[in-house]
């Protein structure tokens, strides 16, 4: 009876948590669809999202399409979403392939109010854009440096829509520039507190590459382009959980070449990859550990985590894959969802 009692009590809780996250989420849904004279703004993620929001100020009501776990490779639109679109009078997304969900892919490109950041980034900066085989990489946002160069793309569309704040959105833009490039240094110099030989990463999909090339490489390593062996994944650019006997071996080999003593999860990927490859190993008598917490890439953390927010998914990851590396310095962080 004890049992069944402290059962129910769990899942009251349970509901009431995320009964009371659905009420906050449709709240903020129903103050963004009312008329406010504030610019109503649509991004595709929460990464796009943050970033508009501190250029915007409180002259724009920013909304995220893809919230929560969910995977913005291959997002297709569900009831409401049409609306949402059609009321927005800016919408913000990522492109280079990203939002790859045809329902939502079409639609994107055929608003004349839609952006495509990373477009835009590969017109002005094509030269730091990257490719794996023929496909473009669209983690843009996993490089501070690299992702802050899509400012002024936001910044001229929100002063187009609203000249009269032009001046307003100058000013917050530059000082999310500069919030942007001491980020972007605190990351590099977090992760370079990490033994060179130590700082190899390993993850479930294809999300670091822009990552380990900003804050993993050498500066050497980056002008020759030998950087790319600071990162492998076992699955691609979408996560797919499809692993072939020969991806694993691949990996296997890199893990080894490398001395890689762990391998990290992704907050919105399954694990079995992963697991797949420690199994792997230990059946031939190796040795590999999964890390004790999970990154942030394609999804933020929950409300109230640590990586709640662009920039502190960042931090939290870099904090997360240097202590894990070399838990030598401090000991290995723990997690805080
Ligand atoms: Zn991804």
């Amino acid at each position: 009876m004890r049992l069944i009692r402290a059962f129910s009590f769990i899942v009251l809780l349970i509901c009431s948590f995320s009964c009371a996250q659905n009420n906050s989420r449709q709240n903020d849904l129903k103050k963004w669809f009312e008329s406010n004279g504030k610019i109503k703004i649509l991004t595709t993620t929460r990464m796009i999202h943050d970033l508009v929001k501190e250029i915007g100020g409180d002259k724009v009501d920013t909304l995220p399409l893809i919230i929560g776990e969910l995977d913005p490779h291959s997002y297709q639109l569900v009831k409401g979403d049409d609306e949402k679109i059609a009321r927005a009078d800016l919408i913000f997304f990522n492109g280079l392939n990203l939002e790859h969900g045809p329902s939502l892919k079409q639609l994107l490109y055929e608003k004349k109010n839609a952006y495509a950041i990373g477009d835009y980034l590969k017109e002005t900066h094509p030269e730091e854009v990257l490719y794996l085989g023929k496909e473009v990489d669209p983690h843009i946002w996993m490089d501070v440096s690299l992702f802050a160069k899509t400012i002024p793309v936001i910044t001229e569309a929100l002063s187009k829509q609203d000249p009269a704040n032009k001046e307003f959105y100058k000013e917050r833009s530059f000082n999310l520039e500069k919030e942007l490039k001491e980020l972007h240094l605190s990351v590099k110099n977090i992760l370079h507190e990490v033994p060179e030989e130590k700082r190899y990463l390993v993850t479930s999909h294809d999300a670091f590459n822009y990552f380990a090339r900003a804050y993993l490489a050498t500066d050497e390593e980056v002008k020759t382009g030998s950087w790319s062996k600071r990162f492998q994944a076992p699955e691609g650019l979408a996560p797919d959980s499809q692993l072939s006997l020969q991806d694993i071996n691949f990996i296997i080999n890199h893990l080894r070449t490398y001395n890689i003593e762990v391998i990290f999860p992704e907050s919105n990927v399954s694990q079995n990859s992963l697991k797949k490859i420690v199994e792997a190993i230990e059946a031939k008598g190796g040795v590999i550990r999964i890390a004790n917490c999970s990154l942030y890439a394609d999804a933020m953390g929950k409300e109230g985590s640590r990586g709640d927010s662009y920039l502190k998914m960042l931090r939290y990851d870099a904090e997360l894959i240097a202590s894990n590396l070399f838990p030598q310095k401090g000991g290995i962080l723990k997690c805080n969802e």
